[in-house]
C-alpha cells in the first residue's frame, strides 16, 4: 500500500539533537489527534518528521512546546521528501557491501548489454580488477529502432547475477516494463529507470515498493526539478534508496549525442540530499570525452559515475563507439580513482 493516499507534505518538524523514540511518538500521537501524518526520517544526527495534513490545523498545534521538538519549517518546494529542506544530510545508500553518497563516491561499470556469458563475465573481471565499485548491464533495452537488438531478458539477468556471485560486484540493470518487475527485483542489486521512462509515473510507484535502490536516470528534455519529482514519486511509495543519473540533455548542439549538463550535479546537491551521479557515455556518444568528463563530473561534486566499457567495443551490439575498451576503462578508473581520491572521498 501506498505510504501517503493522496495530499503532499507541506510541513517538516526537526527533532533536537538526541531526540528519543518516545519524543518521536509523543508528536506523531499529536499528529494523528489532529488528523495528520508524520513522515519519520532520521538521519546520523537529526531527525524530522515529514507532516502530511490540514496545514491551517498543523500550524494550530503549539508544537515547539513538545519535548524534542526544536522548529518547525514549511517545505516551500513542490517535491518534498526528497528536498534539501526535508533532510539537510547527504543521503548515503549502502549497496551489497559498498556505498554510495557523502564521501563515497560510486564507479559503476560494464557494457550497454549483456550479450552474451563470455562478454559480460570478460567485462565483469576486468571492472573488478581495475576497482569499479558496481557492474552494470542491459538486459531489457531501450532501442529507438524495434529492429535493433532488444536484450537477453531474464538470460541476461542471470548472467548477471552469475558475474555478482564470482567478483561480488553488485549488478545494476534497466526496468522498464512494470510486468518485469518481479525477476528484474530477483536479480538486480540497483534497478535502474532509464531516462525514457523517467516520468512513466506508475513505473516509478512500484519501484517505489520494492526493497532495492533504484538508480533514476534524467529524461532526455527533462529539467532538473521534474528529476526530482519524478523521484519523489519513488520515495512517497517508502523507497527513499535513490540515486539520480544526468546523462546529458537534449539540445541544438550536435557536436555531442546530448549535452553533459554538469551544473545539474552542484544544483541538484543543493535542493536535494540524494546522491547524483554522471554518466558521461550517454551524455556524449563519444569514447574520448569519457575520461575528461569522468573527472569533471568528480571535480563538480558527483557522487558516481556510470561508465560503459566492453570488450570489443567494435563488435558490441549496443553503444560501442561509446564505450571504453577494458584496457582504457583500467586506464581511466586508475585516474578517476586519483581525483576521488585528492577531494579526501573514496571509490565505493
Ligand atoms: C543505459 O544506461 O543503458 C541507457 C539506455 O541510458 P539512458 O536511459 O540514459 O539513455
Ligand atoms: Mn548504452
Amino acid at each position: 500500500m501506498s505510504l501517503f493516499e493522496g495530499g503532499s507534505i507541506e510541513t517538516m518538524i526537526v527533532m533536537r539533537e538526541g531526540t528519543t523514540p518516545v519524543e518521536v511518538d509523543h508528536v506523531l500521537e499529536r499528529l494523528a489527534e489532529a488528523g495528520a501524518r508524520g513522515h519519520v526520517s532520521t538521519g546520523d544526527t537529526v531527525t524530522v518528521i515529514g507532516v502530511m495534513g490540514d496545514r491551517e490545523v498543523i500550524a494550530g498545534i503549539p508544537m515547539e512546546a513538545y519535548p524534542g521538538v526544536e522548529k518547525i519549517l514549511p517545505i516551500l518546494r513542490p517535491y518534498k521528501l526528497v528536498s534539501r529542506e526535508f533532510r539537510t544530510s547527504d543521503t548515503v545508500i549502502e549497496v551489497g557491501g559498498t556505498k554510495i553518497g557523502g564521501s563515497h563516491v560510486a564507479l559503476i561499470a560494464g557494457p550497454c548489454s549483456v550479450e552474451s556469458r563470455e562478454q559480460l563475465l570478460s567485462a565483469a573481471d576486468s571492472m573488478k580488477e581495475a576497482g569499479a565499485s558496481m557492474l552494470r548491464g542491459g538486459a531489457y533495452k531501450p532501442r529507438t529502432s524495434p529492429y535493433a537488438f532488444q536484450g537477453l531478458g531474464v538470460e541476461a539477468l542471470e548472467i548477471l547475477a552469475e558475474a555478482r556471485e564470482r567478483t561480488g560486484l553488485p549488478v545494476v540493470t534497466e526496468l522498464m516494463d512494470p510486468r518485469h518487475l518481479d525477476a528484474v527485483a530477483e536479480y538486480a542489486d540497483v534497478i535502474q529507470i532509464g531516462a525514457r521512462n523517467m516520468q512513466n509515473f506508475y513505473l516509478l510507484s512500484a519501484v517505489g515498493q520494492v526493497e532495492k535502490p533504484v538508480l533514476l536516470k534524467r529524461g532526455l528534455s527533462a529539467t532538473v526539478d521534474e528529476l526530482l519529482m519524478a523521484a519523489e514519486y519513488i520515495v512517497k511509495e517508502g523507497n527513499n534508496r535513490v540515486i539520480l543519473c544526468e546523462r546529458g540533455i537534449r539540445t541544438f548542439e550536435t557536436a555531442t549525442r546530448n549535452t553533459l549538463d554538469l551544473s545539474a550535479v552542484p544544483i541538484i546537491k543543493q535542493r536535494s540530499h540524494l546522491p547524483v551521479i554522471v554518466d558521461p557515455s550517454h551524455a556524449t556518444g563519444k569514447v574520448d570525452l569519457i575520461e575528461p568528463l569522468s573527472l569533471a563530473a568528480i571535480a563538480a561534486g558527483a557522487d558516481g559515475l556510470m561508465i560503459e566499457a566492453h570488450p570489443a567495443p567494435e563488435a558490441a551490439l549496443c553503444d560501442g563507439g561509446q564505450s571504453l575498451n577494458l584496457r582504457e576503462f583500467a586506464c581511466t578508473a586508475k585516474r578517476i580513482a586519483e581525483l576521488v581520491q585528492w577531494f579526501g572521498k573514496t571509490v565505493g
